[in-house]
């Protein structure tokens, strides 16, 4: 008998290799409708469909339309804190799965995946972009290319911890640029990161990729903060 397959969350025995705990995966707080058209907030359970949240009314992001697997809380932020400062990839294979049920129609409509650049600094210290595995993972689950190499950092920025939607706004401005405009030009691109916050990083990514000819681009996250104006991350 070989070593018995163990959860990569609470590290006690389960049914197979990598897979969760039947109560980690009962207690993980999957974002279910209604939710916004736009950026795929929890609304009221009375929402109308295809109803905004007040948020997209007055600001709208750059980012057409946002799906999350989950809410920033509980089992889903362990598993992101998990996958980012543990660097467990076999998370990032159980996200994507429950990133395909979130973003499905996202993901069809789709020309390529591009994750979320880390500047090249960042990664060589670290090693691995957890965004780019959850990607990777989405991309094979899809069949849809994912193209890690269109979208760079070329601006290293400060942590976005504790700052507001407007003051990530500015820290992000103009830290993106493209590779390769012609890959870009009347394609849809779907992003990919691992925690939404504000959407500042997406709309900055947007902005370059619409720049640069993209026809639309949509984002699909792991996980999403549900009250941002608490986000300390
Ligand atoms: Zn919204």
């Amino acid at each position: 008998m070989a070593f018995p397959a163990r959860c990569p969350i609470t590290h006690l025995p389960t049914h197979a290799a990598g897979a969760l705990q039947a109560e980690i995966w009962a207690a993980t707080p999957f974002i279910k409708t209604p939710f916004c058209a736009a950026c795929g907030m929890p609304l009221e359970a009375q929402a109308m469909p295809f109803a905004k949240c007040g948020a997209c009314e007055i600001d709208p992001h750059r980012v057409e339309r946002i799906r999350s697997a989950c809410a920033y809380q509980g089992v889903a932020r362990d598993i992101t804190l998990a996958m980012k400062h543990g660097g467990d990839r076999n998370l990032a294979r159980i996200g994507a799965v429950w990133m395909r049920a979130a973003g499905e129609d996202l993901l069809a409509e789709a020309d390529f995946l591009a994750p979320t650049p880390l500047h090249w600094s960042r990664l060589a210290a670290r090693g691995y972009n957890q965004a780019q595995w959850l990607a990777t993972a989405l991309g094979r689950l899809s069949g849809k290319p994912v193209r890690a190499d269109l979208l760079i950092r070329r601006r290293r920025t400060p942590s976005q911890g504790g700052l507001s939607r407007l003051g990530r706004q500015r820290n992000v401005a103009g830290a993106f640029a493209v590779t390769d405009r012609r890959a870009i030009a009347g394609r849809r691109v779907l992003l990919v990161d691992d925690v939404l916050t504000t959407g500042a990083t997406l709309d900055a990514c947007a902005l370059t990729l619409l720049r640069a000819g993209a026809i639309g681009v949509d984002a699909i996250t792991l996980a999403r903060v549900v009250r941002p104006e608490i986000a300390t991350i």
